[in-house]
């Protein structure tokens, strides 16, 4: 059983994990990293990074490489396993039950298991998921060569998948369901600038058409006058934001409407030694820099929970 046992779990090795796992590490505690994959969660699914300091252009899977080997490089062990349950136990220890092997125990839980994409819940989406549907433009797109291809959404990962996408194929339009981009203005001028992408805006994809193969079509119905039409296509990407993997506590913690946790300024959510870092946290933004922001600060507070017992809640910008 001592085997198992661990001062600090980390649950997911996305930046906001391996970063946790680092710090955790760092600090001498006894660390274990679950991640069900491969290391470095969002960064596997993205091409290039361009905003993470100290790299002007760096791939995500060498980034979650550089990041994996460092992390671990302070003791950290990372077990590949799937999360099931998270249960505070009344002895302090939270029992984590894992798929295939005996549970494994933790003073302290880190949960960075980021998100899964988000669907538009359409006609044809899921019959034809891997036929002309996908949710990875680097995954993707490259079976695509020459295609005219959709690109539905109006967020930072729509307009950056898109133009990613037109390296493979002749032109992309990406279509949004209303007038005004939510993506970064530095993304939309970039995207402006791009020959091979076009825009319909104010339009709502309503159901995904194919053959017995694959999508031919999109049915489309303009916003302002509810106008249908069909819009041929070889592909479409969807990018309408992600849903956060919240579910694996037993019991409950404070959350937003949307499913993210609610953390103090220490990331400890509502349940004592339980932490949220990075994309499962409500907050403004989801990047690479704000996930290890968090990650660190998890587990140093992670840390200070098992040395010193059970925390105070710690306001944003309360002085201790
Ligand atoms: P997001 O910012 O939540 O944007 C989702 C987009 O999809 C919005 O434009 C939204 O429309 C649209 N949408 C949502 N549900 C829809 C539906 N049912 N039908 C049609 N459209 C729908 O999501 P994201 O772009 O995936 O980004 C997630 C987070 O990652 C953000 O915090 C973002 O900043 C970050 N990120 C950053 C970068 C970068 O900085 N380089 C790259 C990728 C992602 P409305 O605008 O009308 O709500």
């Amino acid at each position: 059983m001592a085997d198992r046992q661990y001062e600090i779990a980390v649950v997911g090795a996305g930046p906001a994990g391996l970063t946790a796992a680092l710090y955790a590490g760092r600090a001498m505690k006894r660390t274990l990293l679950l991640e069900a994959g491969l290391p470095g969660g969002e960064l596997l699914n993205t091409e290039a990074i361009e905003d993470y300091p100290g790299f002007a252009s760096i791939t995500g899977p060498e980034l979650a490489s550089k990041m994996t080997e460092h992390a671990l490089s302070f003791g950290a062990e990372l077990v590949t396993a799937r999360v099931v349950s998270i249960t505070p136990q009344d002895d302090g220890w939270h029992r984590i039950e894992v798929e295939e092997q005996d549970p494994f125990f933790a003073r302290a839980v880190i949960l960075t298991a980021g998100g899964q994409p988000r669907k538009l819940g359409i006609p044809g989406e899921q019959e034809f998921a891997g036929r002309g549907v996908s949710y990875c433009a680097v995954c993707d797109g490259a079976f695509f060569r020459g295609e005219h291809l959709a690109v539905v959404g109006g967020g930072d990962a729509a307009l950056e998948e898109a133009a990613f996408l037109t390296r493979y194929a002749s032109k992309v339009t990406v279509i949004h369901r209303r007038g005004d981009f939510r993506a970064q203005t530095l993304l939309v001028e970039r995207a402006r600038q791009n020959p091979k992408l076009e825009f319909l805006m104010d339009s709502v994809v309503e159901e995904i058409v194919g053959d017995q193969n694959r999508v031919v079509s999109l049915r489309l119905r303009r916003v302002p006058d509810g106008m249908q039409s069909d819009f041929p296509v070889g592909g479409v990407f969807i990018f309408v934001g992600f849903i956060p993997n919240t579910g694996l506590l037993t019991v409950h913690a404070d959350h937003d409407p949307q499913g993210y946790y609610l953390t103090d300024a220490n990331m400890q959510t509502s349940v004592p030694g339980i932490f949220a870092a990075g994309d499962v946290r409500a907050q403004l933004t989801r990047q690479v820099t704000t996930a290890v922001g968090d990650g660190t600060t998890a587990a140093i507070a992670a840390t200070k929970y098992v040395e010193e017992g059970a925390a105070e809640p710690q306001l944003a910008g309360a002085i201790s």
